[in-house]
């Protein structure tokens, strides 16, 4: 193991007979170094799983990723090679949803500076006025589990739901009595544009100045999906009159590029360190998914 994983799951592999090697913020060099003697590789998206670490791990039998997102490994190569890949898709549904919500009220009611004034003194009554989510329009691109249950959830807040996607989810999202529509018409239409697509060389930058362009004065965008998808230089020329921006993930994490800071600096913009599967709930799921998933793949 590569990175920080949860107690629950260090526990579970050993109950079930593995001899565990925990290293968590091993540096690339290191994992090169020392993959050969491993059958399972457990990793989160810190390090690109490429064909240079998959070569030296002769032994490979597994590579598993300790969340959902695969973008950081080359999957095809390490199938050709007949390493199984495998990871835990459902267990942080629910807390990126949750999260997914709470950003939105976040930037609506304008909370992050309202309860930073009140930590430093300040009691203005009268500066915070917001918006509600009552009956705006949310737009998800992506409806896949994440994006769905953000629909669920809105709903119950009285948001009109649409949502873009290149399969047809059309009855999906009618069960939310929401609508499938095109990219350019969510962006054009909704309140709210909440992100939730995989990172693809089709979604990579798929908001850019030309989309954004597409939004309307004061509506808001939440990402809590993969930084990239949005391109911050182009999101930066935006910013100023769109509503709110609540990042939950960047285009580099942790931030070092000065046009990030920027962003993550500007009045409108609130970010969260990539937390949003960051709950006791979803780790103790991923422990349990990732485990199972390991045995099937090795059949110990
Ligand atoms: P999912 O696979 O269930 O859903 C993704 C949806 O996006 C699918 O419906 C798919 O058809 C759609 N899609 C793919 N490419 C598209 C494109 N080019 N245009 C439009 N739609 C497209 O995935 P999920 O579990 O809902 O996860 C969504 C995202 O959330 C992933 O990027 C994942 O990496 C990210 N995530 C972030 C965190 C976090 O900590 N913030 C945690 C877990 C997952």
């Amino acid at each position: 193991m590569v990175d920080r994983v949860s107690e629950k799951l260090l526990a579970s592999l050993v109950s079930h007979g593995f001899d565990v090697c925990y290293k968590p913020g091993a540096l690339r060099e290191d994992v090169l170094n020392i993959v050969e003697n491993y059958d399972v590789l457990i990793f989160r998206g810190r390090l690109r799983i490429d064909k240079e670490i998959i070569d030296r791990g002769v032994n490979l039998k597994v590579l598993a990723r300790y969340g959902i997102g695969l973008d950081n490994v080359d999957i095809e190569y390490a199938i050709r090679k007949g390493i199984a890949v495998v990871n835990a898709p459902s267990a942080s549904v629910i807390s990126v949803a949750e999260l997914t919500i709470a950003l939105m009220l976040i930037v609506y009611r304008k909370l992050y500076d309202a309860i930073d004034d009140v930590k430093h003194g300040k009691w203005l009554k009268g500066k915070y006025i917001g918006r509600e989510l009552y009956g705006k329009k949310l737009g998800i691109i992506g409806f896949g589990k994440i994006g769905s249950r953000v629909a669920y959830y809105a709903k119950s807040f009285g948001m009109n739901i649409m949502a873009y996607d290149i399969r047809d989810v059309s009855s999906e999202i009618s069960r939310v009595g929401g609508i499938q529509v095109d990219l350019d018409k969510l962006l054009s239409e909704a309140d709210v544009v909440s992100i939730h697509v995989p990172l693809t060389p089709l979604t990579w930058h798929m908001i850019n100045d030309k989309t954004l362009s597409l939004m309307q004065n004061e509506s808001i965008l939440i990402n809590t999906s993969r930084g990239e998808v949005i391109d911050t230089n182009a999101l930066l020329n935006h910013i100023d009159r769109l509503g709110g921006v609540a990042l939950d993930v960047l285009e580099q994490e942790p931030p070092r590029d000065e046009n990030l800071w920027k962003l993550i600096k500007h009045p409108k913009v609130v970010v969260t360190p990539h937390i949003g599967a960051e709950t006791v709930e979803a780790m103790d799921r991923i422990a349990e998914e990732i485990v199972k998933n390991i045995l099937e793949a090795v059949k110990w």
